[in-house]
């Protein structure tokens, strides 16, 4: 854990930074609040500090105000230091936004009881924004993929969208849906076919590019986005997802696998497209359908017509 402490006291100074370091603290030591607030703007600052009231350039106080203007950085604990000791000064300390004072000259058994309490306080903060990304990651992740979940796909379709628009660039969406899984489900049952969504999404993320997006769109469907891309790159992209999936079969269990192959709809999206995302999915879902009444396992590419065309299957 690592603690500020910023000082102009020399002495002072060094009575701290002794007994920080011994109680496991990563000390870094400054002589003014003008240093003291350079030092809590970097990235990775300290999340306790301990500062003087009285400090040339910025003031205990000053700087207190100015950290908790701050809204971006997760919360830094702060200690004043004093020798104040009349009630409207301690007052005015916890009012500038600091947590805690502590009057001098320092006692450190007292100061080390009061870091503990701030420590529990900064533990508790590191729970709560673990707790916050996992509820966040819940949110906008499919639990058996692992990729992006429905709304987050759209999501990513509609800000490429905005962005392709923006930049005038094109790029392309893929509907991608596994051939003949209910059948995988009722031959082999329903564990192993989510173990096939599973290794299915898992091999298709690998062959993407790190900026492409991948989703689970709906039970075995997975929409795609590609930014960036023309009609070729597209259809090489579409090309490797059949095939990672193609070439090797699923090995459930020793000598028992289970054949995967998925068909792709292809929609492009040209650098002045106003296309709206419901009609780059209706693009792609007509071609997919068109891949599968080919005979499943392949590439199609939409057509301007697949814009309004609503796929009826049978
Ligand atoms: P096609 O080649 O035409 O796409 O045929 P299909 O059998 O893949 O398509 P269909 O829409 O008839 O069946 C899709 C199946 O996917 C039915 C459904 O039970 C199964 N499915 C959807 N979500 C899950 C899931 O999370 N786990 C498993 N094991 N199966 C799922
Ligand atoms: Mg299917
Ligand atoms: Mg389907």
């Amino acid at each position: 854990m690592k603690a500020l402490i910023a000082d102009d006291d020399q002495i002072s100074q060094r009575i701290l930074k002794t007994a920080l370091s011994k109680w496991g603290y990563e000390v870094t030591a400054v002589q003014d609040g003008a240093e003291a607030w350079e030092a809590l703007q970097r990235a990775d600052s300290p999340q306790l500090a301990i500062l003087d009231w009285m400090m040339p350039k910025l003031d205990g106080i000053q700087l207190c105000q100015e950290i908790r203007k701050r809204t971006a950085q997760p919360y830094t604990y702060l200690l004043l230091l004093t020798s104040k000791t009349s009630k409207s000064d301690i007052v005015k300390g916890l009012t500038a936004g600091a947590d805690d004072y502590l009057t001098k000259p320092i006692d450190l058994d007292e100061l080390r009881a009061r870091i503990q309490a701030g420590q529990r306080i900064l533990n508790l903060q590191t729970e709560l924004i673990a707790a916050r990304e996992a509820f966040q990651n819940q949110a906008t992740h499919d639990s058996l993929t692992g990729l992006w979940n429905r709304a987050a796909i759209l999501t990513a379709l509609e800000r490429e969208l905005a962005r392709a628009r923006r930049k005038q660039t094109s790029f392309a969406v893929i509907l991608a849906d596994l051939d003949h899984f209910k059948d995988t489900n009722d031959t082999y049952g329903h564990i192993a076919g989510d173990l096939v969504l599973a290794e299915a999404a898992k091999r298709m993320r690998s062959v993407l590019r790190p900026y492409d997006t991948i989703g689970r769109y709906g039970g075995e469907e997975f929409l795609i986005v590609l930014p960036g891309c023309d009609e070729l790159g597209a259809m090489h992209t579409a090309e490797r997802l059949r095939t990672c999936l193609d070439q090797t079969p699923l090995e459930i269990t020793d000598g028992h696998t289970i054949p995967i192959s998925i068909s792709l709809g292809v929609a492009l999206g040209v650098a002045d497209d106003r296309g709206t995302a419901t009609q780059f999915i209706k693009s792609a879902d007509a071609a997919l359908y068109r891949a599968k009444g080919r005979g499943r396992n392949c590439v199609e590419m939409a057509q301007p017509e697949d814009r309004e065309s609503w796929v009826v299957r049978s």
